[in-house]
């Protein structure tokens, strides 16, 4: 038997999230998001000349990775940090340019999730032609909730998804309004990227968009998926 590898420090935790009726987690390998998906946050953003465009996806870190019940730090380089509540999708198997049926055979699950994002530089990068990273893809900007198996019977076609804060009601939408349905967003995605088991996709927000404040609690819900909680902490420092 050979020594394991030596690493001059240590090496980065591997990133899960919790599975639902399962004690195995799902180890998380990328984390892609769309940028645009339904039509009411298209026109609140005004950013679409054409509302039909295909979907276009950027990424967030791996170990950008926050769990449900967790508090997060209102973030540095901001002052504008906002919620998108998402329906996540968990990628189970490994497919390049599937069609929308081989698409879908290739989830494993679904749950909630937050794009969290300081909207401020978001706005800033997209007016210079620059890319989003300092919006979207900064530490513990993807709080994603618990994994539920797509045996579990959830319906990502059709449902509510609403973000609350402090108890009252910010977002409302349903899977319904999705301008590219869960399946075809995967089948696109695959097209430009190897999808590998592990990954998880944030499939767009819905209308109602907005900014929070230290101490504020954030409730995401998507019907048959769960919810989760995320509490704003006091600013990094
Ligand atoms: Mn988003």
């Amino acid at each position: 038997m050979t020594e394991p590898h030596a690493f001059v420090f240590a090496p980065p935790a591997i990133e899960s999230l919790p599975v639902v009726g399962a004690e195995a987690r799902f180890p998380v390998r990328r984390i892609y998001c769309v940028g645009r998906n339904y039509l009411a946050h298209i026109r609140e953003m005004k950013e679409a000349e054409d509302e039909r465009d295909p979907p276009f996806f950027f990424q967030k870190p791996r170990d950008s990775l926050v769990e449900d019940g967790a508090t997060v730090p209102y973030p540095a380089d901001t002052d504008d940090y906002q919620f998108e509540v998402e329906l996540m999708v968990a990628i189970g198997a490994a497919g390049r340019d599937l069609s929308v049926v081989e698409a879908e055979g290739a989830i494993f699950g679904y749950g909630v999730c937050l794009d969290m994002t300081r909207r401020d530089r978001q706005r800033e990068c997209g007016g210079k032609r620059l890319p989003w990273e300092r919006g979207k893809a900064f530490d513990q900007s993807a709080p994603c909730g618990p994994v539920f198996p797509k045996a579990l019977g959830g319906n990502p076609a059709k449902g509510a998804i609403t973000l609350t804060v402090n108890g009252e009601e910010r977002q409302r939408g349903d899977l319904a309004q999705l301008i590219w349905s869960v399946p075809e967003i995967v089948a696109n995605l695959s097209a430009s990227y190897a999808l590998a088991p592990g990954d998880i996709i944030m499939t767009g927000t819905p209308a109602g968009v907005g900014p929070v404040k230290p101490g504020d609690v954030i409730v995401g819900a998507v019907d048959g998926f769960g919810t989760l909680t995320l509490t704003i902490g006091g600013r990094e420092a």
